[in-house]
């Protein structure tokens, strides 16, 4: 356990799928799911709240990674297409769901770390 006043890193707390506050706890209950409080510090993780930022990274990074792999297959290769859609499509679905549990993991990390919150009128 962290001792108090102990800056967590963000990153590492994030990617390891840790508590943003603590760096030690769980963060998740499933593969996906938040749990309510963290085992280690107690912390209300219920507040974490990553929305759809993970996907549109994932989205970004995996696209990149596949789009560009496979383009460079078909000019130096020319495999068939079939050949394509068996080696990518799998590619695509297991570094989506490989990217997914780390980067929501730091999505949320980095917004407890920069205490990100929704706009208010108070915040004018
Ligand atoms: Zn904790």
């Amino acid at each position: 356990m962290s001792s108090p006043g102990r800056p967590v890193n963000p990153v590492a707390a994030g990617l390891g799928c840790r508590c943003p506050a603590c760096g030690e706890g769980a963060l998740f209950e499933g593969f996906l799911r938040v749990g309510k409080r963290c085992e280690a510090c107690g912390f209300d993780l219920a507040q974490a709240d990553s929305g759809d930022g993970p996907a549109v990274f994932i989205v970004l990074i995996v696209g990149v990674i596949v789009c560009f792999s496979a383009l460079f297959t078909e000019i130096a290769f020319h495999p068939p297409v079939w050949l394509h859609l068996v080696i990518w499509l799998p590619l695509a679905a297991i570094l989506a769901l490989a990217l997914v549990r780390p980067l929501k993991g730091l999505m949320i990390a980095l917004q407890f770390h920069h205490r990100a919150s929704e706009a208010s009128h108070d915040d004018l």
